[in-house]
């Protein structure tokens, strides 16, 4: 079985050679085969690229070559949603504007409405693996980033207004407009082909290299994106019962993110859903539908928040989620994040890896 971990390269493995070499022992020593570092942010690059960010540092080199040594893959995290190398006034242009049309767009979240953002995705990608010898892409953020605000505040941008006014006639599509089954059908249907296109290429990119694919996936398929602490509930919802939460606006669907469809259609090596909560019961139900959606047509690694935006859980629990993961059928685990994991965890780890193998 495989742990996979993500981790974070401003934070991880920035000391000294032998700090670093120290951290990786502990790894591999934790039974942790896959890492997944975070190798870019939308300004700053930390590998080699040809890209035009706006600062860039190689730090990933030597932490894939301390990888390699011991024998750990390493899967770097793609962001593909982002715009690189394009005017102040080109990135407000294609952001995601949730105002009045006519009214200034904020600049904030690209939109994924545009091909040309798309095709920055494309070019991550095919940029890593051109510099470097890497075993797998991993994608994370793979949808729009109007995350929870879709519905209520559908994208106004040129992009979105000219396909509002392609597949339904509209100039513009309003909260109320998308009560209507069927502008919601399409509002829904061309967000996914969207994002579906930019996979679908990154795929024939990766595929012929013989270079995995992975992502991580949103938890709540139908629904919301992630499982909520209380402290996210109030915050998004006002409330902390979760039975007066609206799951809709928060669904993975409406963000364009469609990974069960893209599990059946062979699209990825493995998934990872985000499922971190604090409360093991959520957490195995969360996993227990997710595979009963992807059946055996993707190996499922459960990603546990051993500390993440919804708490923090101790090593034990840590390893009693992964447990419960494994007798449930997920194929691996994938833990958030590296930073946090001491001696205690690596230890813990490392049985539970023996027990699973
Ligand atoms: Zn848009």
């Amino acid at each position: 079985m495989d742990i996979a971990c993500w981790c974070h390269l401003e934070r991880d493995f920035k000391g000294s050679d032998e700090e670093t070499r120290q951290r990786m022992d502990q790894a591999m020593e934790g039974g942790i085969n896959i890492l997944l570092p975070f190798i870019h942010s939308r300004g700053n690059a930390r590998y080699r690229t040809r890209l035009k960010y706006e600062s860039v540092q190689d730090t990933f080199s030597r932490v894939l070559a301390l990888a390699k040594e011991r024998g750990i893959e390493v899967h770097p995290v793609v962001l593909p949603i982002s715009a690189m190398g394009i005017s102040d006034q080109e990135k407000v242009r294609r952001s995601y504007f949730p105002g009045k049309p006519g009214t200034k767009p904020p600049g904030r979240q690209m939109c994924a409405s545009w091909k040309e953002t798309r095709d920055t995705g494309v070019l991550i990608v095919s940029d890593i693996m051109e510099n470097y010898d890497v075993d797998g892409i991993h994608l994370d953020g793979v949808r729009y980033h109007d995350t929870g605000e879709s519905l209520e505040h559908p994208c106004q941008c040129e992009a979105c207004r000219q396909k509002y006014m392609e597949l339904l006639g509209m100039d513009t599509v309003s909260p109320e407009d998308l009560k209507v089954p069927g502008i919601l059908h399409k509002f829904i249907q061309f967000r996914e082909d969207n994002i579906h296109e930019m996979v679908l290429r990154i795929r024939d990119l990766v595929k012929p290299k013989g270079i995995k694919l992975s992502m991580a996936s949103r938890a709540h398929y139908l629904g919301t994106p992630l499982p909520l602490s209380p402290a996210l509930l109030e915050r998004y919802f006002g409330t902390s019962r979760k039975e007066e939460q609206d799951w809709g606006k928060f669904s993975s669907m409406v963000e364009g993110q469609d990974w069960v469809a893209w599990a059946h259609e062979g699209l990825m090596d493995y998934i990872c859903p985000m499922n971190y909560s604090t409360d093991s019961d959520f957490h195995l139900m969360r996993l227990k539908e997710q595979l009963a959606l992807v059946k055996s047509s993707a190996p499922i690694y459960d990603g546990i928040g051993r500390k993440s935006s919804v708490g923090e859980i101790s090593p034990s629990e840590m390893v009693k989620q992964a447990e419960d993961a494994m007798k449930a059928g997920a194929a691996g685990i994938a833990i958030f994040h590296f930073n946090i994991l001491g001696n205690d965890d690596f230890r813990e780890l490392a049985a539970f890896k023996r027990a699973n193998s």
